[in-house]
């Protein structure tokens, strides 16, 4: 119930633990390079981008007008499905305007009241809602435990589970244990719902992700999700998997059907995008941005600073407490770099960080820059 009092209370309360979380308005155009962007090639500014949305906007107006079912779904998004599902080796792709509603679409039509998911405790929020919207039993096994995840498995009285994994943890910037991960499923013919929001385009060969980095292939109960808004620079998501799967979630997934279609503009600055991704020009990027990223990660070390086990664009700088990660996120803003503070209940108690992510276009000048703003780990 809306009572205005209790509701100042709580915000006190999150104010008083230093979780308060507000809105702080970007200019459009930033003195400081942005090192808490997803955007990890630089691509959201690329001209030719840029262009390809100008056209469609000229063919297909801004909007779409409806939905995909009604009218909204144009030959570019046809076309934009088509080479997504090439680009992860699938039958088919389904485009959703965002990766938070492709997670709940996948896990309220495939999990049933009768049906278990088991997924990772760092997975994305998205993920955890789509369970529990889902009428499916929920149980999460503790970070890339592959031995929790088989010990849940082994205990389950009702035949097969959906695992769940992000590929890339948004938080933390490690990479899932896909190799294990598709042997399990696989041996107890498990289906397995991947969220590669933050593999695709950077990692694996050609910005493929991480399960094409891997080297396995996928099945019919494997599925796929990637999110346009990260390193594509656009916006949206799509599921990708075999073409029953796709169909299916066509005919069911309400996430899918009872919303307005992306702009045909978002899809054909995406098409353009994944030119980018998939051509040499995209490799160059990759390599810049993994070059970033040691230097980064040697330069901060070398500044005393706590790092996680990341080996992507995702670098959190742990800082223990909320408090702690508040002053840090602030001293920084006052010297131009707005990298917010992350803190409970988006990661664990205790465990407050600074997300400091890297991008391809960052030069070694603006990584310096950034940690002489960050100073020197006093403790
Ligand atoms: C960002 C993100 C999503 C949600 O995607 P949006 O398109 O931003 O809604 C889902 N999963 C993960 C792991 C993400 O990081």
């Amino acid at each position: 119930m809306i009572q205005v009092s209790k509701l100042r209370n709580e915000l006190n309360e999150l104010q008083s633990q230093a979780q308060l979380r507000s809105l702080i308005t970007q200019t459009a155009n930033p003195s400081m390079p942005s090192f808490c962007s997803n955007d990890y090639l630089g691509l959201k500014h690329d001209s030719r981008l840029i262009e390809a949305a100008q056209q469609a906007i000229d063919v297909w107006g801004v909007g779409t007008g409806s939905a995909h079912l009604i009218e909204g779904h144009t030959q570019i998004h046809a076309q934009l499905e088509e080479r997504l599902a090439e680009f992860v080796g699938a039958d088919k792709a389904l485009l959703f305007s965002t990766g938070y509603m492709a997670n709940l679409a996948v896990l309220t039509a495939f999990a049933k009241s009768d049906n278990v998911i088991v997924m990772d405790k760092l997975n994305h929020a998205s993920l955890i809602d789509g369970a529990q919207l889902s009428q499916a039993k929920f149980q999460r096994y503790n970070h890339n435990d592959m031995a929790a995840l088989q010990r849940r498995l082994s205990r389950l009285d009702l035949g097969q589970a959906m695992v769940v994994s992000d590929s890339v943890f948004s938080m933390d910037g490690d990479i899932a244990p896909i190799t294990e991960l598709v042997a399990e499923a696989r041996m107890g013919q498990h289906s397995l719902f991947l969220d590669e929001a933050h593999g695709l385009g950077v990692i694996g060969p050609k910005g493929r992700g991480a399960f094409a980095e891997s080297g396995e292939t996928l099945d019919d109960r494997f599925i796929l999700m990637g999110t346009m808004g990260k390193a594509f620079g656009t916006a949206g998501a799509f599921v990708a998997g075999q073409s029953d799967v796709i169909d299916y979630l066509v005919n069911k997934a309400r996430p899918f059907i009872y919303t307005t279609a992306m702009p045909a503009a978002i899809a054909a600055a995406t098409l353009k995008s994944l030119n980018i991704i998939e051509s040499n020009e995209g490799d160059d990027l990759r390599a810049r941005l993994a070059e970033n990223i040691t230097y980064f990660r040697s330069s901060a070390k070398d500044l005393g600073w706590n790092l996680m086990n990341s080996a992507t664009a995702i670098q959190p700088i742990l800082m223990g407490s909320s408090e702690r990660a508040v002053q840090a996120s602030q001293a920084l803003a006052q010297k131009g770099f707005r990298v917010p503070a992350i803190r409970p209940p988006t990661v664990p108690k205790g465990l407050s960080r600074l997300r400091v992510t890297l991008m391809a276009s960052h030069s070694k000048d603006h990584i310096d820059q950034f940690l002489t703003a960050l100073g020197r780990c006093d403790d």
